[in-house]
């Protein structure tokens, strides 16, 4: 019910539609805020990851923000671009693919950018698309691990000397070549960056190819809590100053491709609080839902109480919170501070949801989330103090 609902803030909300199931709450200018600082100061190309987070309210804010270019990992991702946006260009960046989406790809949705880490997988492109100028090849390349929620290096990419070999392959078929990494997800060190920036100079120099593009991929960090990196600004003086030094002939077009740094800030999520026992809550929303990041890579939300117009207490508790399933995993990794009177009923607003949430729910035991609305209100932060703000909005609330 009530898609598309529009409210000035997630009090509101709650008051009007007092919940039972999650709610996804967008923040439309958050998404537009975080596409304009990509756009305005990374010294490149910019593309939209869209596995972290393919829902039509963010793709739609994204390609009004000006963002024209999106990575894509499956034919599905690739027909919701081209099927919404006429004019925007997908990058098939999967290092594994199947014939049939190579073909479909090149043959329906005319992409050319194709990432590859393997000759085998060079050989399916070659095979399916005709190779040839039109083609651009992009290798993968493995780079050194830093600190990182998500490493990806030890699933794809190749070694410096496989991807010299690759590059020479793909230019002797006469595709356009390109290299690519990703450093791995809230990659909290941009050290990281300059590391494997070094790799890729040790390719460009041992293939003695022409790199027509060269993508850092994603891992842009977002603010959780306890998780504070460096404003992305610095990530991206530190990439320029780095790629400036490459022997590139200056043709060559630099890329990235963040999810989670556009796009976290662009959704809250309001649960509810189904039963208290002692320190333990059990609320409406879980790790088999939005929250396996939770529980696979650790990362803490902003939580806020929410209970219109009443009363919280001051005083702050532990508590430990339970998902809706039967299943014992269903459990978050760390306990939460919230009012010491948090009660059956009452809502609990969850920050910075917007990457890897509903992208990646399943629907185990008949819970899943489908309400989603906007909110004018801006994102709750990491570093809103707990009860400050909680009382202050109940003063508003009871003022009016
Ligand atoms: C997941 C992924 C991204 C996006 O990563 P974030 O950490 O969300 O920025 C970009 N590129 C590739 C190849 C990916 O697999």
């Amino acid at each position: 019910m009530s898609n598309n609902s529009h409210f000035e803030d997630v009090e509101t909300m709650v008051a009007a539609m007092k919940p039972g199931y999650p709610v996804y709450c967008w923040r439309p200018a958050e998404l537009k805020k975080n596409a304009e600082l990509f756009l305005n100061n990374f010294p490149g190309r910019v593309l939209y990851a869209v596995k972290c987070n393919p829902h039509l309210t963010v793709l739609n804010a994204f390609y009004e923000a000006g963002i024209r270019h999106f990575d894509t990992a499956s034919l599905a991702e690739i027909a919701t671009i081209r099927d919404n946006f006429s004019d925007a260009d997908c990058y098939f960046m999967h290092p594994v693919k199947s014939r049939s989406a190579i073909l479909s790809a090149h043959d329906v949705y005319r992409v050319d950018h194709y990432v590859i880490d393997h000759e085998a997988e060079l050989k399916k492109i070659i095979e399916v698309t005709g190779g040839g100028d039109g083609q651009v090849v992009i290798v993968r390349l493995a780079t050194p691990q830093f600190d990182a929620a998500f490493a990806l290096a030890d699933k794809f990419g190749a070694t410096p000397d496989e991807a010299v070999e690759l590059l020479r392959k793909a230019s002797a078929e006469g595709c356009q070549t390109g290299l690519a990494f990703h450093v791995g997800s809230q990659c909290r060190d941009k050290q990281a960056f300059v590391e494997a920036l070094k790799v890729v100079r040790e390719v460009i120099e041992k293939a003695d190819v022409n790199i027509h593009y060269l993508d850092v991929g994603g891992g842009f960090p977002a603010h959780y809590v306890d998780d504070n990196p460096e404003p992305l600004e610095r990530y991206f003086e530190t990439i320029k100053q780095e790629v400036q030094k490459l022997p590139l002939r200056g043709d060559t077009v630099l890329m990235c491709e963040p999810g989670r740094s556009l796009v976290a800030s662009g959704a809250s999520i309001v649960v509810q609080v189904h039963l208290r026992k002692g320190n333990q809550l059990y609320i409406n929303d879980g790790v088999y839902h939005n929250f396996s990041e939770a529980l696979v890579a650790k990362i803490k939300f902003p939580m806020k109480l929410i209970r219109p117009n009443q009363k919280v207490s001051n005083k702050t508790d532990m508590f430990k919170i339970y998902g809706p399933t039967c299943d014992c995993t269903d459990v978050f990794p760390y306990e939460v501070e919230l009012p010491d009177d948090v009660d059956e009923g009452d809502w609990i607003e969850i920050g910075m949801m917007g990457a890897y949430s509903n992208s990646m729910t399943t629907k185990f035991n008949g819970f899943f989330a489908e309400t989603y609305v906007t909110v004018d209100a801006p994102m709750l932060r990491p570093e809103e103090p707990l009860n400050k703000t909680v009382a202050k909005k109940v003063e508003v609330e009871a003022a009016e």
